[in-house]
């Protein structure tokens, strides 16, 4: 039943005939690229025609040529090999939408997920509104490579939804890319996905008896697809939407364009983020994006959060709210506070610095060292680090520098300089670290690969002694709600004492924040917070089959790309 809380407009319109927008020239154009940028709701063939293939993928989108590399010659961003795998959990996504007629929305959006770029650097896209068609880009890369000036002002319209990603259910490639675009009877919808959903099996089972087709292997176009076969079997938006939720277990946090207007939603337990705010001096101009830094880019004012179980509809009569589940209850995953959101994100009335400052302060009461510097590991350990030099007296000291100006590169280095350590990332300053006895601060230790290196590197740049302290407990299960987090046997805590892995990664002594420790400092409810990959209480079940493989959809997959 929806709950409506606050409502300032009624009425939704329902789309008209849907125009086409593409030529022969046009189509020839994209016939060696762009099938891959196109969301289609049925299983196509490799040999069929364009125009077949158009009205397939919602006739509707008007598609930017351009020649995307092939997917096999984007390296994923860690999902496979493991030798290759970053030594933390990575995050999920970057959604962003926005709702501002007369502004230019396909900018506000790359400026968005520009700022949102830390949440994932495999993909980008934007789907933009004008009227009842869609037009969309996207592709494999960063947002800057992605999008420029040319391609950007083809995006015209009212409203935009865009997407970063990072691939958490279905691997790496230009076909998983976001936006998720359909076709419904009510014209196209645009889906940008946060999260995992856990009930993947029943849903595509669900949707299959309802004879839905799949091109893509993401939770995030069955989610897409849920609610265009609700909007088919005769709802609107808000009915059909609700009623496609019923079917999504797990995590998500959605920006969903459709003619009608824009949807911001997030799942019952709130698992990830997702900020309201209006455009500077423009309260009646929406934007939605996963953390406030995507707010604070464009200038736009952060209003609330969108609460756990919420639907807002933003239309030209302003927004709604609709409660829809039935037993809300918050868990916002506690690891966005201590390593994924920017350190310039608000959470809870402050900064996500702030937090992790007294995360330090905490850490350095549980386990205090004697030592001359503390340094922190760039660029997430390091308010930690200062919060503990703050209490302890330990002065704070730069000792591990970041190569911040290249961006992510697809150029893998040669198996000599990947031998060398980390220094293509970090370079210790044996100036600072000669001859002293080092603190140095994480954020999490997973697999420990990349704490060895580190204290490697310190211990080389002169450091007599290395000490390590982590400013979260030790990370024992893996992530289901959307964070890549390692199998369980790849999690160093998992099978190991604090004491093991001391001895493992090099250092002098290794401590942990305590799991009390790291709630108590939030200020918050304790219960408000996921920490699973702290205690194996998953607050959502899991069932066992997802547990087995995040990539499960792949053996199903319809056509390849
Ligand atoms: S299991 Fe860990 S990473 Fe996943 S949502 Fe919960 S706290 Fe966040």
């Amino acid at each position: 039943m929806i709950n409506r809380v606050c409502i300032q407009r009624t009425g939704l319109s329902r789309s008209s005939a849907i125009s086409e927008h593409h030529s022969g020239t046009f189509i020839d154009s994209i016939v060696k690229g762009m099938l891959s940028l196109v969301n289609i709701s049925k299983p196509i063939r490799l040999d069929q025609s364009l125009t077949d293939l158009l009205p397939l993928s919602g006739a509707s989108a008007t598609m930017i040529p351009h020649e995307p590399l092939s997917s096999d010659q984007y390296p994923p961003q860690s999902n496979d090999g493991s030798a290759q795998r970053p030594d933390k959990p990575e995050e999920a996504c970057g959604v962003f939408g926005v709702y501002a007629p007369s502004e230019d929305v396909a900018k506000l959006a790359y400026f968005g997920l520009y700022a949102l770029q830390h949440r994932g650097q495999e993909s980008a896209g934007i789907a933009t509104f004008e009227g009842d068609r869609v037009h969309l880009h996207k592709n494999m890369g960063l947002v800057s490579q992605v999008f420029n000036e040319a391609i950007l002002s083809q995006l015209p319209g009212d409203m935009a939804v865009g997407h970063t990603r990072y691939s958490t259910t279905g691997s790496s490639r230009v076909a998983n890319a976001q936006p998720a675009v359909v076709e419904t009877r009510l014209g196209p919808l645009a889906l940008a996905h946060n999260g995992n959903l856990v009930n993947t099996t029943e849903l595509r089972e669900h949707l299959l008896k309802r004879d839905c087709n799949f091109v893509t292997t993401t939770d995030s176009e069955m989610i897409a697809i849920a609610l265009g076969a609700e909007v088919d079997s005769g709802k609107e938006w808000l009915d059909a939407a609700i009623s496609a939720f019923g079917h999504c277990t797990g995590a998500y946090s959605l920006v969903i364009g459709t003619p009608a207007g824009l949807m911001g939603v997030r799942d019952p337990n709130g698992i990830r983020p997702l900020v309201i705010g209006t455009l500077s001096g423009n309260p009646h101009r929406y934007v939605l994006a996963s953390e406030t830094c995507g707010l604070d880019i464009i200038g736009a004012e952060y209003l609330r959060d969108v609460e756990p179980g919420e639907l807002v509809w933003i239309t030209e009569e302003g927004m709604a709210s609709f409660h829809w589940s039935p037993k809300p209850e918050r868990k916002l995953c506690i690891f966005e506070m201590i390593y994924f959101a920017r350190p310039d994100s608000v959470m809870h009335d402050e900064s996500l610095y702030s937090y992790r400052l007294r995360l330090g302060r905490q850490l350095v009461q549980e386990a205090p060292v004697d030592a001359d510097i503390v340094i922190g590991v760039p660029d997430s350990g390091v308010p930690a680090a200062i919060g503990f030099s703050q209490v302890s007296g330990i002065p704070y000291a730069e000792g591990l520098i970041k190569n911040r100006y290249v961006g992510r590169t697809f150029i893998q280095p040669t198996q000599s300089m990947r031998e060398s350590g980390i220094r293509m990332k970090l370079n210790p300053l044996k100036d600072v670290l000669s001859g002293k006895r080092v603190v140095i601060v994480d954020d999490s230790i997973v697999r420990g690969t990349t704490s060895r290196k580190i204290v490697k590197a310190l211990r080389d740049g002169g450091a007599t002694e290395v000490h390590m302290r982590v400013s979260s407990p030790p990370v024992t299960h893996p992530c289901f709600y959307g964070i890549d987090t390692d199998s369980q046997d790849q999690l160093i805590a998992a099978t190991k004492s604090v004491e093991e892995i001391a001895q493992q990664i090099g250092v002098d002594s290794l401590a942990y924040l305590s799991w009390q420790g790291m709630l108590q400092a939030t200020g918050e409810d304790p219960n408000n917070f996921c920490s699973a990959c702290f205690t194996g209480n998953y607050p959502v079940l899991v069932p066992e089959l997802v547990k087995r493989s995040k990539l499960m959809l792949e053996k199903e997959k319809v056509v390849t790309v």
